[in-house]
């Protein structure tokens, strides 16, 4: 019988991902500090739990998708936290929170007898729903051997190794990658905007050229050019991220110089925009700093 999985955290991309594991045949028992989020997640077939140490008293294998390293923190280690269920022997955490916070709740884990897998996961939310994320995996390779069939239905799971955090060092620098693709794309596209070149036709030069990337081929297209901002991944999280990254070099010893003015720009669309809103909109405060122009598909070009 397929085994019954624990789920915490439903939002962006907990939902969908949940979802793939009960379209999987998995039985889930599921929790949300947010009940209209658990409702759905019990409308698509999971059984609702009424706290995070339900979920650990029940089952043996708890998965999360958490918002920040201190929430993953709390939820694992805090009063009324996985740590303290009666059932649970492993905790999957699909969330990034960075190595040194994977390896210290590693620990507080491991004095309960619970092992944690770092498994945080790369290709948003569009990702998530069709069960095509990169999924990087750190922990003891029997429960990599055991718990892969259930991630295969989340994504493609990879195996980077046995130590904790191997699996958050290889997302954040997978997500550095990402937030400065994303910055120098959109300079690109302000830049081209205000000498009058045609967005789509940028957008299809580039794709076919040396300049590709995942901003250009997927986010401008889907939410920039259409105006519509809707990507579903937060600024708060790319902003997260990059800080993450930059301070594992610096923890390193390696110079991430380009960092510093990559988090910048994540710096100013937070305080601009606040913690609820997409990443793409980093871009309308790029075009106001470059004097009003916009990125904007002919497509999608206002009425005359
Ligand atoms: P989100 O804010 O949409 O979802 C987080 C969920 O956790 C919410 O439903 C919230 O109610 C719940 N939650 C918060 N605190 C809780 C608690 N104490 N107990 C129970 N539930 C709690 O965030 P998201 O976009 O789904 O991201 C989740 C994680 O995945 C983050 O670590 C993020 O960096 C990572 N991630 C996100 C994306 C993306 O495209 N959105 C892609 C890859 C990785």
């Amino acid at each position: 019988m397929t085994e019954r999985l624990g789920f915490i955290g439903l939002g962006a991309m907990g939902a969908p991902m949940a979802k793939r594991l009960l379209g999987g045949g998995y039985p889930l028992l599921a929790f949300d500090q947010n009940p209209v989020a658990l409702q759905k997640l019990v409308d698509a077939g999971a059984e609702a739990a009424g706290s995070v140490k339900e979920v650990a008293d029940n089952v043996e294998c708890v998965l999360v998708s958490l918002p920040t390293p201190d929430v993953v923190k709390a939820v694992a280690l805090g009063a009324g936290g996985v740590c303290e269920g009666s059932r649970v022997k492993t905790f999957i955490d699909l969330s990034t929170t960075g190595p040194r916070m994977a390896q210290s709740v590693a620990e507080g884990l491991a004095k309960h007898g619970i092992t944690q897998m770092d498994s945080p996961v790369s290709g948003g939310v569009g990702g998530a729903e069709k069960g095509t994320l990169a999924v990087m995996v750190a922990g003891p390779e029997p429960l990599w051997d055991r718990y892969k069939p259930a991630l295969s239905f989340i994504g493609k799971p990879f195996f980077v190794g046995e130590t904790a955090g191997h699996g958050q060092m290889m997302k954040l620098l997978n997500n550095y990658l990402s937030a400065t693709a994303m910055v120098a794309t959109a300079e690109a596209f302000v830049v081209g905007a205000k000498a009058g070149l045609d967005a789509d036709v940028m957008v299809d030069v580039i794709c076919a050229g040396s300049g590709m990337n995942t901003a250009v081929r997927d986010k401008f297209p889907k939410s920039v050019l259409t105006r519509t901002f809707d990507y579903g991944f937060r600024t708060e999280l790319m902003h997260k991220d990059v800080k993450l990254a930059i301070e594992e070099a610096e923890a390193l010893g390696v110079p991430m110089w380009l960092g510093q003015p990559m988090r910048q720009w994540w710096s100013l669309a937070l305080q601009r925009g606040g913690t609820g809103e997409d990443f793409t909109h980093i871009v309308r405060y790029m075009e106001e700093m470059a004097g009003g122009v916009e990125v904007r598909s002919r497509k999608n070009a206002p009425k005359e």
